[in-house]
Order: structure tokens, then sequence, then C-alpha cells
């Protein structure tokens, strides 16, 4: 259970409540590609403004690096959100976040509007959670919820900075849920538990092994990040990914694995190229004969069915990182593959966000998941038993 207070510990009524959402969505020409990510925010929106909150949004998009980059403004969010809740978002179109138009706007409020401000990564200070810009932030609210999952694991001035200046800080219902989900896979789970790692963040990913090794039942590790495995069973891997440092580390890993009696599945067979794009010459080798100058791009059949076959027995399974280059349609189907095992398990099935969520709802298996992440770096993070700074920062229950 989660020991923090929520918004179901507070009353706003007449109350200024910022709220840090995560609404770093994918814009293309000033039109938002997906809006998983708002419509996420929603259900704290609606009940913050039902309760006659004065309801003050603030997110970040993108990388501007403390710069004022206008393709990445959140005007185009403003009005998506307003046509989503039917309701006007008055947006404050300060370059420096909390100035004149956003001070104005908050004034003008009366209970159960809402405001957004402009992205708050266009201040220097709010990626290295400096004090002046979180007391800007705070000095507009009374209250503090952080609903934004997606940025829970940086102590930035909007997501921790601010809760040293506002009285009372709880987390939303996007945060709890996710919470909820991932902290009762991770510390009590149905088994067997089951988790899949893929995807291509070799560096960032493989220190989460460690730590699901002492919580799963079966391991299963594919996409580039299998290739510095395969690499430690003594094969050459050719062109594929590796993560050369870290051969011993994997080693280490399969060690661990077998003293701990958790199955460790690896590929068995791949998928190679000679080029890397979609249109090529492509075959698939058992993973110990993958030539020189050839790139493996997706696990292979057999490899396929056995995840699947090893899926079928799961109680609780949790994804982070395609199983290969998803993205071009012929080396799609080791990731479809897995997405359609874990369709049909009867159990709790959690895509730990980025990647592998817009993988399994490219390829149609999104309403068959009981619960897709908004946040890839910070479900990682938790998975690798980390603490959330934002989640830690707000008021405990
Ligand atoms: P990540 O952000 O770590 O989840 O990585 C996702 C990316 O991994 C996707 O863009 C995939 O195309 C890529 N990927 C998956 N398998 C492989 C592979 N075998 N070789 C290269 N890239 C891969």
């Amino acid at each position: 259970m989660l020991n923090k207070k929520t918004v179901d510990d507070i009353d706003v009524k007449g109350k200024k409540v910022l709220v840090r959402c995560d609404f770093n969505v994918p814009v293309m020409d000033g039109v938002i590609t997906d809006d998983n990510r708002i419509t996420a925010a929603v259900p704290t929106i609606k009940k913050l403004i039902s309760q006659g909150g004065k309801v003050i949004l603030c997110s970040h998009m993108g990388k501007p690096k403390g710069e004022v980059k206008k393709e990445l403004s959140l005007a185009p969010v403003a009005k998506r959100l307003s046509e989503i809740l039917g309701k006007e978002v008055v947006f404050a179109p300060d370059d420096n976040v909390v100035g004149e138009n956003a001070k104005k706007a908050v004034q003008n409020m009366s209970d159960g509007d809402i405001v957004l401000l402009e992205n708050t990564r266009f201040r220097k200070e709010e990626t290295k959670n400096e004090d002046s810009f979180s007391r800007e932030l705070a000095s507009l609210a009374e209250v503090f919820v952080n609903d934004a999952f997606g940025t829970s694991h940086r102590a930035h001035c909007s997501t921790v900075g601010v809760t040293k200046y506002v009285p009372v800080s709880v987390v939303g219902y996007l945060m709890e849920k996710e919470i909820e989900y991932l902290g009762n896979a991770v510390e009590n789970p149905v088994r067997p538990f089951a988790a899949i790692l893929g995807g291509a963040k070799v560096a960032d990913k493989i220190n989460v092994i460690n730590n699901l090794l002492d919580k799963v039942d079966i391991l299963i590790i594919g996409g580039g990040m299998a290739y510095t495995f395969i690499k430690a069973q003594g094969y050459s891997v050719g062109n594929s990914l590796l993560d050369s440092e870290r051969v011993d580390y994997a080693g280490e890993m399969m060690k661990k694995a077998e003293e701990k009696g958790v199955k460790l599945l690896l590929p068995v067979d791949t998928v190679i190229v000679r080029e890397f794009k979609n249109d090529t010459e492509f075959r698939t080798v058992p993973v110990n004969e993958i030539p020189d100058g050839w790139e493996g791009v997706d696990i292979g059949e057999k490899t396929r069915e056995l995840f699947a076959d090893a899926l079928k027995e799961a109680k609780t399974v949790v994804w982070n990182g395609p199983m290969g280059v998803f993205e071009f349609e012929n080396f799609a189907a080791g990731t479809k593959a897995i997405a359609k095992a874990m369709a049909d398990i009867d159990g709790t099935t959690i895509i730990g966000g980025g990647d592998s969520a817009a993988a399994v709802n490219q390829l149609g298996f999104g309403e068959k998941m009981s619960h897709i992440s908004t946040g890839g770096g910070a479900s990682l993070e938790f998975l690798e038993g980390k603490e959330l700074p934002g989640v830690a920062a707000v008021n405990d229950k």
C-alpha cells in the first residue's frame, strides 16, 4: 500500500492547486499524435474541479534545455485537454512559465477553473531543482499534486523542489494507479511472476536484472539486450548490439539465476540482416551461428515459441522493451508474438512504458493488457528497486 497522501485525503474547495502532470506528448507540426498521457491525467483533474479547486496545471515537454522553443510549447495540450474535458483550459503563454500571464490568469480564477502553465523546462532551473523556480511555482498555489509518474524518477523544481514551499503535497490518481500496479507486481505478485526485458538501451536496463532476479520466477531477455548475454555464453554476435563492458556482468547474472532457481530464458535463434533497414536480405540462424558482418534484429521463431510457452504458466508479467526492431515491419514478428502471448494470459499484465507501450498499442494489443505505464524510465527505476524522488517528496499519510 502506498503510504503517501493522495487527492482523496484533501479538500481543495476554493483552494489553488498546482498539479504536476506528464504532458510530454509527441507533437508534429503543432498536432498531438498520441494523447494517452493527456487522457491519463483526466481523472485527477476532474476530481479536483468537481470539488471546487482552482486547478493550475504544469508539465514539461521534450528537452528544450532551459531555452524557449516554440515547437515545445504546451499550447496544443491546452487545446486538446479542453476538448477532452469539454471545458475551457486557459493557457498562460509565459516564456518564463510563472510570468505576468500566469499570475493574472490565476488571480482571475473561479472555483473549478483550469489554467495551464507553459513548458517548465523553458526555465533552466527546472532540471537542476534550483530553489528560485521552485518558489515561483509554489507561490501560485496552496496545495501541490504530483500526478506525473513519467517524471517521478527525476528530482526537478516542478516534481520535488516545489514541495518544500507548498504546505500540502499529495499524489494524484495516475501516480497512485501506476505505483499500485508496479508495486503489487514487484512486492506481492501472484506467482509465477515473469519479467520480460528487451529494447536497445542495454546500459540503462541491464542493472534492473540484478534486482529482478531476487523477485521473479521467470526472466526472459530478448531484443537488443540479449546479445550481451549471447556473447557471455561464448558465442560471437557479429554486428549486433553489444554492451562489451557488461559481458562479465551478464555472465554473473546467468550464474545468479541458476543459484536462485530463476528460469532465465535467452534467445536460441535470431533474425539477422547485413543492412539495418526493412527492405533487406534477412534470415534466421541459431544464436551460436551469427556470421561476421551480420546483425541480430529480432528473435527467431523457435525463440518466440520458447518465450510464449514459458509465459503460459505466468500469473503476473511485467514487460519492458521490444523483442526486435519492431518499427521495421519485417522485424516486428518477435515483439508481436510476445504481445500476443501476454494478451492470452489469465493474470496481471503490465507494460513498462516507452517503446513497449508504443509497440503494444501499434500492434493492437493495448486493450488486452491490465496496465500500460505512462513512464518508461520511471517504471524501470521502480523495477530496479530505486526510490522515486517525486513520490518520496509528497506528504506521508
Ligand atoms: P528501449 O528504449 O531500450 O526500450 O529500446 C527500444 C528500441 O530498441 C526500439 O527502437 C527497437 O527498434 C530497438 N531494438 C530492439 N531490438 C533490437 C535489436 N536487436 N537491435 C537493435 N535495436 C533493437
